[in-house]
């Protein structure tokens, strides 16, 4: 079917034209010569009116003089006109119900492009199957109107047009012809008023069989360009006279009819249409309320015109209460997702169509990154402000940081009290009000030392220092006891802290979580606590804080003892637990430049065991090292802390003395001496094996260096030895 293509397509574009002044005559003359129905009257390009063959029949044309009036005067006007994306089903109406059988067709500025007629639209209308099926004969209900030849023409006029005829047939003896509206026009155009009908008429009337089709027949009309067709029945006798407007009047119920399938078809389309359009907006909502971040869509106004799930939580406020809103409205509110500044943001963004990404602080707290960007829908611009609360990220990132700063602190070689101290002040920057606190495990297994807790009081440090570990001593004693988080909310109501309560009390402390933390072996090395000054239950923030803090102290504590192990083993004899070598004249040094400079007495002695090959030989080379054991217990009973003492190789020892005059140096020589000498050993159930040693002792002399210093003592100690050892000799007599 065609009915849904625009007139455009069927339109006549070259159209009969004449100026106003033309005469009636002149103007049928050039629709006669053309063939064509109707001339449009035209003045200084417009269209002023219409002049067509039914104006001819209807015209009073008393004398030839009639025919030279303008066809200004007998035009009809105005001219009708419809727009030229008119559609041929909507023509075919137009034509039906407004009697015209002519409209002009304009283009979008008014212009007349062309014409189109009735006759335009039966041969369009695409009804070929329906004029297949009916036959002529149906379209037939009355016999010809029928003139005879000698009839003038001015009566053939009058019948015509008093009955309303589209045609009359003119009998001429069994000649037929026909006169139609348009032999009225040719003979106007003739100037032949006076004749009779068999002048005027054409001969001869064109004929179909009553049993064609009315597809044929039409096929006759398109071909012939004529509108009308005489009908014979199978004898050959005219029985009736077929016009366009027949084929019309038999089309038009099919047409209603078909033309409501169309509009079925056209509303169930639109239904789909629609389903479909619902379906994606619902879609569409779905994955805008499915995201987590908050997206707002706003109009070049900055008003507030469509908000999702995420974004109706972020301000607090349900759809129906922020569409329609601006933001700054929301600002004035309690909770906004923006600042005051958001309109001006919105302006820049939709001028210069630049993303816009911001980092916004809320008021609860909360950060939010802020993504603007403009774009066009439908030539209007809006704005898309999405936004995604990056609090958790930022609070991680920060987190990240800290312990960055402290895992540097570690690396940079920092002393542990400095580097827990600054890891609890770190930790304390990510909550609110915390008092962070390390203690460490005590080298007894059984109590916990002070660690850090630089907002702690000192008092309470000091107090808590030492605390046992079990299985209800506060939070901290608790959980290093049990190897689980200890987590007190209210200090006051706890059952753990029933004994500590009152101290807690004092200095404010109202609740403290405490964690563990471990070795690689899963050995407790201290716990991690942070304290509050009122009642408080840690959220997932504190939970991550928490969990940071404890890994970074288990982290330091063990990075810690793994240095204290190492420069034990730099600098430890491991046989005797005495300085090697290296580090006893390392230290040794140290005092001996501090005494120079101070200028303190300081005192050295050598020693050596006698004949120690003999222990060896007589009783296997471990009763040897067991003799250098016990020799260096002696030693360590025997001398001051702040005395430096150092196994110098083999059996030979040396003895640092600060602050010790030589016959303050010669009493401590002596009671090494007697010491060992009056002391034994067994060793695997042997007999007792006893031993002795010979020393030699220097006192430090202006100008000595450590070496003249050890020089002078190994002096006086070989001179022990040939003195028949067990003895002790001063090598800075002369
Ligand atoms: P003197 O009275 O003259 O000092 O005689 P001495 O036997 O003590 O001295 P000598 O230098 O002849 O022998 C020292 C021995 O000490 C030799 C060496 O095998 C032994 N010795 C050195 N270091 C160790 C050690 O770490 N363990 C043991 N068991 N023996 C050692
Ligand atoms: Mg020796
Ligand atoms: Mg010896």
């Amino acid at each position: 079917m065609s009915i849904d293509l625009p007139v455009e397509e069927f339109m006549q574009r070259e159209l009969l034209e004449c100026p106003p002044t033309t005469p009636v005559g002149v103007a049928a003359q050039l629709m006669r010569d053309a063939r064509c129905g109707s001339i449009l009257v035209v003045d200084a390009g417009k269209p002023v009116g219409i002049w067509t063959e039914s104006d001819a029949l209807s015209g009073k044309w008393s004398s030839v003089a009639d025919l030279d009036q303008p066809v200004s005067v007998v035009m009809s006007t105005p001219v009708k006109h419809i727009p030229l994306q008119t559609t041929l089903g909507e023509a075919a109406r137009i034509f039906r119900v407004s009697g015209v059988r002519h409209f002009l067709v304009n283009d979008a500025d008014g212009r007349h492009v062309g014409m189109i007629s009735q006759t335009d639209v039966v041969r369009n209308q695409g009804v070929a199957f329906f004029l297949h099926a009916r036959s002529v004969a149906s379209a037939i209900h009355k016999a010809p109107d029928c003139v005879d030849a000698h009839t003038s023409f001015r009566e053939v006029r009058e019948l015509m047009h008093q009955r309303n005829l589209s045609a009359v047939v003119v009998r001429d003896g069994i000649r037929c012809g026909i006169i139609t509206p348009r032999d009225v026009v040719g003979a106007l155009g003739a100037r032949q008023l006076d004749t009779c009908a068999a002048e005027v008429a054409s001969f001869p009337l064109l004929t179909i069989p009553a049993a064609a089709t009315l597809f044929q027949a039409r096929d006759i009309f398109a071909k012939q360009r004529i509108r009308h067709l005489g009908v014979n029945d199978q004898n050959g006798v005219l029985v009736g006279l077929l016009s366009f407007a027949d084929i019309l009047d038999s089309v038009e119920h099919e047409y209603v009819h078909d033309l409501l399938v169309q509009l079925e078809h056209q509303t169930e389309r639109l239904q789909i249409t629609q389903r479909e359009s619902d379906r994606q907006s619902n879609l569409t909502e779905a994955i805008l309320n499915a995201l987590p971040i908050s997206v707002l869509v706003k109009n070049a106004e900055g008003k507030i015109i469509a908000s999702n799930e995420m974004s109706n939580r972020i301000i607090g406020r349900p759809a129906n209460d922020i569409v329609g809103r601006t933001e700054a409205d929301l600002y004035l509110q309690e909770r906004s997702l923006d600042r005051p500044d958001s309109a001006n943001d919105d302006a820049r963004v939709i001028a210069t169509g630049q993303t816009l990404i911001r980092e916004l602080q809320l008021r609860d707290g909360r950060t939010v990154l802020s993504h603007k960007r403009a774009i066009a829908v439908d030539d209007a611009s809006l704005l898309i402000a999405a936004a995604m609360d990056v609090t958790e990220w930022k609070r991680a990132d920060a987190l990240m940081v800290s312990s960055h700063h402290v895992l540097e602190l570690i690396v940079g070689g920092a002393e542990l009290p400095a580097v827990l101290d600054a890891l609890c002040k770190r930790m304390e920057t990510h909550l609110v009000g915390a008092l962070c606190s390390v203690l460490l495990l005590d080298a007894d297994g059984k109590h916990l030392r002070h660690g850090a807790g630089p907002r702690l009081p000192a008092e309470y440090c000091r107090l808590i220092d030492g605390v046992a570990i079990g299985p209800s001593v506060g939070s901290c004693g608790t959980a290093a006891f049990t190897g689980e988080p200890v987590i007190v909310e209210s200090i006051a109501s706890s059952p753990l802290w029933a004994n500590f309560a009152e101290l807690a009390e004092r200095f404010g402390l109202r609740a403290c979580w405490s964690t563990p933390f471990f070795s690689a072996e899963r050995k407790v090395l201290g716990t991690f606590a942070i304290y509050f000054q009122q009642p408080k239950c840690p959220d997932d923030n504190d939970q991550m804080v928490i969990a940071q803090g404890a890994r970074l102290a288990a982290l330091v504590v063990q990075r810690w003892q793994q240095i204290a192990e190492l420069k034990r083993l730099a600098t430890t004899d491991l046989l005797t637990n005495l300085s090697n070598r290296a580090h006893f004249i390392d230290s040794a040094e140290a005092e001996l430049r501090r005494a120079d400079r101070f200028n303190r007495d300081l005192s050295v002695l050598m020693i050596d065991i006698d004949f120690f090959k003999r222990i060896n030989d007589g009783y296997g080379h471990a009763a040897g090292d067991e003799a250098l054991r016990v020799f260096a217990r002696a030693l360590l009973k025997e001398t001051r802390e702040i005395d430096l003492l150092g196994r110098l190789g083999g059996e030979e020892f040396a003895v640092l003395l600060p602050e010790t005059s030589p016959e303050a140096a010669l009493l401590v020589a002596e009671r090494i001496r007697t010491a060992v000498e009056s002391s034994s050993f067994s060793f695997h159930r042997s007999a007792p094996i006893c031993f002795t040693v010979s020393i030699g002792l220097a006192y430090l002399q202006s100008g000595d260096s450590l070496d003249s210093l050890l020089a002078r003592a190994d002096e006086a100690l070989y001179r022990a030895k040939h003195s028949g050892r067990n003895r002790v000799e001063r090598g800075d007599q002369a």
